[in-house]
């Protein structure tokens, strides 16, 4: 199968860059953490990046390692990343921040559902805390406030040192990065790129919601869409150091192991009946601090198999108007505002597959991958690879 057989054929460059072992396509997390693993195991490897450096959703997003929401597989995948990102950070000076998530209640249905999270999951993943100890992490007055719980595991990181401090670590291990260099086939064995040709024994492909480009059938089998994200950042709304992530009532309908719990369906109701217009924009209200004080405050998620180049006005406001009221503001001063974009499958949130010999094909097709792609990929490398991986210290 010959997924652009022009390209292959025509005027471009047949020059041979090198033979690997393994070649990963995408310099986004979830391609970094493939070759992170090959190159645990000695492999000679490659990634080829079309940019310059990766600017793609592993560096738009809040940098949130959200383990204890996760559930199912997800979740299995997080455990693993959680303790592979600590062991990099130590080794790639990614300075992880292990301040673990807030989430703030101010519904009694929202309340409900902290309250039995902690019964199902137990005090080592979630404690419960007092409207005044919520408010207090915010810096802000108790006032909707009711209720909060601390979720320990989780990890928070600045995406872009993490990206660019992991692309080091690995180029300081002697993995060849091709950079500025576009991938236009892949065919068993080899990399045809926009400046010449690699070859390797295995490929892997980590292009994100550009899947369709390269592999369109199967971006069709698994529906695969682009989904946009707003982000914007803020200058620091109280003077507090904020060190956990955020999350708020909307968070809790979005992550597995609150959205499977028999009192979230109230706080779902509670928004249609409500808030509707939140639902319409699928809000995610949740925040992460920078290290300089500043606010990355999220999201939005709109899907199509086209990626529209329109922003609403609406999205912002509505982010911009429930920032306000958790923090108890008339205003606030917007530094920044970009757009994300991820996978996204109604099938599968971790698309896995082979369809050529030697040439694996992986997405993370749900908003997780920070959190969720050094374990994926291990797995993914393993079944590639017909082998468990040695254990690296
Ligand atoms: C706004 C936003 C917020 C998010 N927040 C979080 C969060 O807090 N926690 C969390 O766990 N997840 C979060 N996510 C999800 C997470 O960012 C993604 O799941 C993850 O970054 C996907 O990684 P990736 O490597 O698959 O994709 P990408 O980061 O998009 O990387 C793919 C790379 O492939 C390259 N590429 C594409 N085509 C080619 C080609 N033909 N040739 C060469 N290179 C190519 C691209 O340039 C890109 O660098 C968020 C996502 C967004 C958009």
């Amino acid at each position: 199968m010959n997924h652009s057989p022009s390209f292959a054929t025509t005027s471009r460059p047949s020059n041979h860059l090198g033979d690997f072992d393994l070649v990963v396509v995408g310099g986004g997390i979830l391609g970094l953490s493939h070759a992170l693993h090959a190159s645990d195991r000695g492999l000679r490897v490659a990634v080829v990046e079309r940019d310059l450096h990766a600017v793609g959703a592993s560096v738009r997003n809040f940098g949130h390692l959200c383990i204890t929401a996760q559930s199912g597989a997800a979740r299995s995948y997080a455990d693993v990343a959680r303790e592979q990102w600590l062991r990099i950070g130590r080794q790639a000076d990614i300075s992880l921040r292990e301040s673990g998530t807030l989430v703030v209640a101010r519904t009694e249905h929202e309340t409900a559902v902290l309250e039995e999270f902690v019964q199902v999951h137990g005090a080592e993943e979630a404690r419960l805390l007092t409207a005044t100890e919520t408010a207090d992490v915010l810096g802000v007055e108790s006032g909707e406030i009711l209720a909060g719980a601390h979720l320990p595991l989780d990890l928070r990181v600045n995406p872009l040192v993490a990206v660019a401090r992991m692309t080091e670590l690995l180029r300081d291990r002697g993995v060849a990065f091709f950079l500025g260099t576009n991938v236009g086939a892949v065919e068993s064995g080899q990399v045809l790129t926009s400046r010449g040709v690699l070859t390797a024994a295995n490929i892997v492909v980590a292009i994100g919601h550009d899947l369709d480009r390269l592999f369109p059938e199967l971006a069709d089998q698994y529906q695969v869409e682009r989904c946009r994200l707003r982000m914007m950042e803020i200058k620091a709304p109280t003077g507090r150091v904020i060190d956990p992530a955020i999350f708020t009532g909307l968070s809790l309908l979005r992550y597995g192991a609150f959205a499977e719990l028999a009192s979230t369906t109230a706080v779902r109701a509670d928004f249609m009946s409500h808030r509707p217009e939140l639902l319409e924009h699928e809000i995610n209200l949740m925040f992460t601090q920078r290290p300089d004080g500043a606010l990355v405050v999220g999201d939005t998620h709109h899907r199509g198999r086209v990626e529209d180049p329109f922003e609403l006005e609406r999205s912002d406001e509505l982010l911009l108007e429930e920032t306000k009221r958790l923090f108890g503001l008339d205003t606030v001063e917007v530094l920044r505002r970009w757009r994300g974009v991820y996978a996204s499958s109604p099938m599968t949130d971790f698309l896995c597959e082979t369809p050529l010999p030697g040439v694996r094909v992986t997405a993370v097709t749900t908003g997780i991958g920070m959190t969720c792609s050094l374990g994926f990929a291990l797995d993914s490398l393993n079944s590639l690879l017909h082998s468990p991986a040695p254990t690296a210290s």
